[in-house]
């Protein structure tokens, strides 16, 4: 069933999104060689609780152990921060998300280390523009099979993979509500769109194969050939003639030092 918000529900859910864009460009400032990423998730966490949210990803399922997921090159999603200590030539996929006055928001980046060779920035640059490509589909009347179909035919125009287990979702109340938002489908297909509608776009898209798996500790998805993937999520509103993006990436471009997106070709 999909809840549909109303205006002051959405302007609740930007306010959540304003602390989840914040706490993310306190991240990007740490983003470096030779930080654990233990310390990036106290970091976030801290700076969530200090402005009144809850971090929504902690205990998620009664399991998840952080607030932070930190995915590094080969993993995919939700992987776990740790003692693990960034490198140059890394890629670390940073998802956070922020529960405040009832309303969850989630978003997602995914940073380049210096030293990445172009291929991969390559890969994480049309990942990012794959998300877009999706938020410009978003409006009343569409269908989300349109959203789902400019990710992935803009993708795989490059020969990527498309993973098929994870998809975007709305998000409200819950941090996973419907409708899902697969990053593959067919144009005119699927939930049409209303306004009011608030879900996540969240391209996951890897360099290889589509395939992933599951390690053992039954959360980390990395995969399935061990080649890099890419993730980025905004959450959007649909409007009648467009989708209003309510989350920002904003404060992690003005604080990572590596202006990877800006680099001349
Ligand atoms: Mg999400
Ligand atoms: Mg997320």
């Amino acid at each position: 069933m999909i809840h549909l918000k109303t205006e002051e529900e959405i302007q609740i859910i930007k306010e959540s999104a304003q602390i989840l864009g914040k706490a993310h460009g306190e991240i990007a400032k740490l983003v470096k060689p030779g930080v654990k990423t233990s310390v990036l998730d106290k970091v976030a966490e801290e700076f969530i609780r200090d402005h009144g949210g809850v971090p929504s990803f902690k205990n998620y399922n009664g399991s998840f152990p952080a607030s932070l997921c930190i995915s590094v090159n080969e993993v995919v999603v939700h992987g776990f921060p740790g003692n693990y200590e960034l490198r140059e030539k890394d890629v670390v996929a940073i998802d956070c998300g922020v529960y405040y006055k009832g309303f969850h928001s989630d978003s997602a980046y995914t940073y380049p280390l210096e030293g990445v060779d172009e291929k991969t920035l390559l890969l994480l640059e049309r990942t990012y523009e794959s998300l877009f490509k999706g938020i410009e589909q978003a409006k009343a009347g569409n269908r989300m099979g349109d959203v789902s179909h400019a990710i992935q035919s803009y993708v795989e125009s490059f020969g990527y993979g498309v993973v098929r287990e994870l998809v975007g979702h709305g998000v409200g109340k819950n941090l996973h509500e419907d409708p899902e938002v697969p990053n593959y489908g067919k144009r005119g297909k699927g939930v049409k769109l209303v306004v009011g509608m608030v879900f996540a776009i969240e391209p996951m898209i890897n360099m290889g194969t589509k395939n992933v798996v599951q390690e053992r500790d039954g959360w980390t998805i990395r995969t399935a050939d061990r080649k890099p993937s890419a993730h980025f999520e905004h959450m959007v509103a649909v409007r009648e003639d467009r989708a209003e993006v309510l989350t920002t990436h904003k404060y992690i471009e003005e604080n990572y030092s590596f202006k990877w997106r800006n680099r001349s070709r």
